[in-house]
């Protein structure tokens, strides 16, 4: 049974894994024995994140590349220097996103397209670029990180509400376009996680007894919570699975 799980010999690429729960996210592939390149925008920031986990893995299992995810030919490099530098691309975990709240009545279009292209518009470049790759091997992952965010609605998050339900919808749009020829295109959408990014809320008494009394499993998510989907994702253990989106959110989205 473990076997359907191994992910040795894969190599896995991570947008947005200097930090977070992309960096939780290539830790876990990288423990189910894939090879895992780390992304993100700062050089320092990943370089630091390279050697870290590195540490923990041999030599050679956890590389990095810095590139811009909005960026078209940026996505076209990052997946080239991935197929040249470390091996053919296995999987692909479209994670790297931004938040920008404010409301929607003073929200300038710059916040927006700014928003809308690193959590939508990114998963459709670097997802192209590697389905490039992949289709012509008649395999491949693709795993887009959406969001509770993706069927429900806050104020003050409109452009991060419209990407995540569009990622969504392009999960379902690459499966309908890919899956023939032998990828599996599926997304998670965590509820709210306890990282170093949530701890002023977790702190904020008010919002934090608003999370507990909406979540059914009464707490917060942790980056932990997601490593199994991710590596179930990965593996061929969701060989026939296409085109879902995994609510990992302890059952917020399931009740009013
Ligand atoms: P985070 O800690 O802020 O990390 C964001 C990562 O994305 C960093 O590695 C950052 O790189 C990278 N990044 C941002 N813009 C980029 C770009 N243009 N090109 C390449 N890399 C870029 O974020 P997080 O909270 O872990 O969230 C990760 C994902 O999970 C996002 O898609 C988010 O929407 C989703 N999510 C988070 C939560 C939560 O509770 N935190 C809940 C649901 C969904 P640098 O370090 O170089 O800036």
């Amino acid at each position: 049974m473990s076997a359907l799980f191994d992910l040795t010999g894969r190599v896995a690429l991570v947008t947005g894994s200097s930090r977070g729960i992309g960096n939780a996210l290539a830790r876990a592939l990288a423990e189910a024995g894939a090879t895992v390149v780390l992304n993100g925008l700062s050089t320092e920031r990943l370089a630091k994140a390279e050697q870290l986990m590195s540490a923990d893995f041999p030599e050679g299992r956890i590389r990095s590349c810095a590139f811009d995810v909005t960026d078209d030919e940026a996505a076209a490099y990052g997946v080239r220097w991935v197929e040249e530098n470390v091996g053919p691309l296995d999987i692909l975990v479209n994670n790297a996103g931004i938040q920008h709240r404010v409301p929607m009545l003073e929200l300038d279009v710059k916040d927006w397209e700014r928003v809308v292209s690193t959590d939508l518009t990114s998963a459709f470049l670097v997802g192209r670029e590697a389905a490039r790759h992949m289709i012509p091997r008649g395999r491949g992952k693709i795993i887009n990180i959406a969001s509770v965010q993706a069927d429900l609605a806050r104020p003050t998050i409109a452009p991060y509400v419209a990407a995540k339900g569009g990622l969504r919808n392009l999960t379902r749009a690459m499966t309908a376009e890919w899956a023939s020829s032998g990828l599996q295109i599926n997304a998670i959408a965590p509820g709210y996680i306890h990282t170093e990014m949530t701890q002023n809320l977790v702190d904020d008494e008010a919002f934090n007894s608003w999370i507990l009394g909406r979540t059914p499993a009464n707490r917060w998510g942790t980056v932990q919570d997601l490593a199994g989907p991710a590596v179930w994702l990965a593996s061929s253990a969701s060989d026939f699975v296409n085109g879902q989106t995994i609510f990992i959110d302890g059952g917020m989205t399931v009740v009013v």
